[in-house]
């Protein structure tokens, strides 16, 4: 039989690597806290409406990214390829703008997009992300993007990464410019590629976005939003500009920045990072005012981003970002099988202290063991031999600085507290 392997864009994240996901999942949830949003988790799979509604069925992700399929009761079920719109269905489901006029969350998990793989794009990835409901105000946009710079800081990226930002106006500004795009593109659009001629119908706005040179040139003399914003469109963006200054955050102002989903009003931002190459957004969000709306709730204002796990972690390989080290503190050696309950017990007692331990479950040669132990990076090997189980002693063998000294065993812990301290 064929090997079975994994699904083309999916990855197994093994032993070593899962090390890495579990220091970064837990600097979100410390800086999370820090700034008081709580864990959401949503089901994997939605009803399909949920994401067409509010993602937009013109988006890349809507019209050909979806995993989709029709259920036996004949309801479209959808795997999630995005967490804002499951987070505004629970808002609405749970009644949450009654329980208090501002909400905040944050979630992580893995999203499906069947789009082409590559290096930090997958099928199956994992995003973390955080989302604000109930302010209008600047104040709660850049609170947003402080907890995304607080995270990024605190994996060592601070140095690496790029922040740009844009306002893409009210929804009001959005449909006057739209129209002014338009308009100004109409006659040059035979020079324009398939994708943008597509995107001229259904999403202008996203013609902005486009990586290639000759229609970036043109573009170059097309209106600019910041023409349309009304007056509380831009004491808003202004606002952001001087409190993302007072805080120090530095950023670009980048007037073709629109996100490619349409529920964005206003603030839009990304966070780039030269580090993961090609794809180089490591975080996109922005305000989506009209969101919760959309989708059958009340009118409630709300803001967040979109991080991608393995993007970060690309770029965490990149730097010296720290990465803890989860190799055992000792590995203990016993020269023959009768000895084993002594170690059950040792590694017991130590691991109970709160040290990391491993022992050899293969029975095999001493020689092989210590072999053994230097390769699984512990720091120190505890050695049971026949001299040592006479006298009660372990002899305690330092693998880093290659010395050795032998202990009565009763003393073994306190002496590892005195190593460590
Ligand atoms: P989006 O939800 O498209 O705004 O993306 C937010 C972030 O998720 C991006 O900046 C990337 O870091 C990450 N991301 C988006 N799509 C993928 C993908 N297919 N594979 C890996 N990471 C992704």
């Amino acid at each position: 039989m064929n090997k079975i392997r994994s699904i083309k864009g999916t990855h197994d994240i093994l032993p070593g690597e899962s090390t890495k996901w579990r220091n970064l999942e837990k600097t979100i949830h410390d800086i999370c806290a820090k700034f008081g949003h709580e864990e959401i988790r949503t089901p994997i799979f939605e009803e399909t409406r949920l994401f067409a509604r509010s993602v937009g069925e013109n988006t890349d992700i809507v019209s050909k990214e979806m995993y989709t399929w029709k259920d036996k009761d004949n309801t479209y079920l959808t795997l999630r390829p995005e967490l804002t719109a499951s987070v505004a269905r629970s808002f609405i489901q749970h009644s949450m703008k009654n329980k208090s006029p501002i909400q905040r969350f944050y979630y992580m998990g893995p999203l499906f997009r069947r789009e082409r793989p590559q290096k930090g794009r997958q099928r199956q990835f994992h995003q973390f992300g955080v989302e604000s409901f109930g302010s209008e105000y600047p104040e709660q946009d850049v609170e947003i993007i402080s907890i995304a710079w607080h995270i990024l800081r605190e994996c060592g990226l601070k140095n690496n990464i790029k922040l740009n930002i844009n306002s893409i106006g009210s929804i009001e500004c959005r449909v006057a410019y739209k129209e002014a795009l338009q308009n100004f593109l109409r006659p040059h659009l035979n020079m324009f590629s398939e994708t943008s001629k597509r995107r001229f119908e259904t999403n202008p706005l996203r013609i902005l976005d486009t990586k290639n040179q000759d229609e970036r040139l043109l573009l170059k003399e097309a209106p600019q939003i910041s023409s349309y914003y009304s007056e509380e469109d831009l004491i808003h963006f202004e606002s952001i500009t001087r409190f993302l200054n007072d805080m120090g955050i530095q950023f670009k102002i980048d007037s073709n920045l629109v996100r490619g989903l349409d529920y964005y009003t206003r603030t839009v931002f990304e966070f780039t990072s030269e580090l993961v190459g090609a794809q180089n957004a490591l975080i996109g969000g922005g305000r989506y005012d009209g969101l919760i709306e959309t989708l059958g709730g009340k009118n409630t204002p709300g803001i967040g981003f979109a991080a991608g796990m393995e993007r970060f972690l690309i770029a965490m390989a990149n730097t010296d970002g720290k990465i803890q080290s989860l190799k055992p503190d000792a590995y203990i050696i016993c020269q023959n099988a009768d000895y084993l309950s002594l170690v059950i017990q040792l590694s017991n007692q130590l691991r109970e202290h709160g040290y990391k331990i491993i022992f050899d479950p293969l029975r095999r040669s001493m020689k092989a063991q210590l072999r053994d132990a230097n390769r699984s990076g512990a720091r120190y090997a505890l050695i049971l031999g026949e001299e040592e189980i006479k006298n009660n002693t372990i002899n305690f063998k330092d693998l880093m600085e290659n010395t050795q000294k032998t202990i009565p065993q009763l003393n073994l812990i306190n002496f590892f507290d005195n190593l460590t301290n």
